[in-house]
């Protein structure tokens, strides 16, 4: 579904942020990011979904380069959903209307269409009957929720989730991972940054290990983190569990 080749990512004048990354994330699987801070997890899920520009290499969404410049860029980021770490829900707005405002707007679907597709996925990520609620009445974890709703309602290609939990209390961060494995169960293609190195294991069919920039080991979650064979792998592994 999505093919990074080669790609470079600069800030500023020089700072290598993405240092020839080449990632392939098949079809129905989901691809975890760890690494340590600043490793640039962050800037590759941003690059995929062209919010930032790459200086070099080229990335391919279900085999067409979308960092093309001829590409549509709307086009692509309609087939690509996001989710971030803050859930950015327009407050003024319901429920319902923070997940239709897109497809209403940008992609013309009818309101009652809208909605209906919502109301169907609000249900079947639990939170059914909550539509007409203003986002500040729910939860971290219902709000992230309705995130990630959102980001399904345009029926995307390929999901891209950064941190989605940091933000939550831990009691809320179960929840929404939950609604992560039905995902996966679906067939949902994922990818997906992410310190919670639990789920990460346990969610992927690949774990991609970045280190400065660099991907430095990457393969099935029993390999990376059950027989890593970098240094900087186990390093990193040995802090961090
Ligand atoms: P974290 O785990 O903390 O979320 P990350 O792996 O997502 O980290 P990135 O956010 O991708 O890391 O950042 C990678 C590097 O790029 C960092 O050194 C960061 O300081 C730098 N960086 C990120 N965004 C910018 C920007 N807009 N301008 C300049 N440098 C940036
Ligand atoms: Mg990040």
């Amino acid at each position: 579904v999505l093919r990074l080749e080669s790609v470079r990512k600069t800030y500023g004048r020089g700072t290598v942020v993405l240092r020839d990354v080449d990632l392939a994330v098949p079809p129905h699987t989901v691809t975890t990011l760890i690494g340590a801070s600043g490793s640039g997890k962050s800037t590759l899920l941003r690059c995929a979904n062209l919010l930032e520009e790459i200086d070099d290499g080229a990335i391919f969404l279900d085999g067409a380069e979308i960092t093309d410049p001829r590409a549509d860029v709307d086009a692509v980021r309609r087939r690509i959903g996001v989710v971030f770490q803050a859930y950015n829900l327009f407050p003024h707005m319901t429920v319902l209307d923070n997940i239709t405002l897109a497809p209403r707007r940008v992609h013309g679907v009818p309101r009652a269409e809208a909605d209906a597709r919502a109301r169907e996925l609000l249900d079947r990520l639990g939170l059914g009957g909550r539509g007409g609620e203003y986002p500040d009445r729910l939860s971290g974890g219902q709000q992230q929720r309705v995130a990630i709703v959102r980001a399904l309602a345009g029926r995307p290609r390929l999901l891209l989730l950064d941190e989605i939990t940091a933000a939550l209390d831990p009691e809320l961060v179960g929840e929404v991972l939950g609604v992560v494995r039905d995902l996966k169960e679906e067939g949902m293609t994922m990818v997906i940054a992410t310190h919670e190195m639990g789920f990460a294991r346990e969610v992927a069919d690949q774990v991609c290990f970045l280190d400065g920039g660099v991907v430095v080991e990457r393969g099935t979650p029993e390999r990376v983190f059950g027989d890593p064979q970098q240094d900087r792998t186990r390093q990193f592994l040995r802090r961090i569990i």
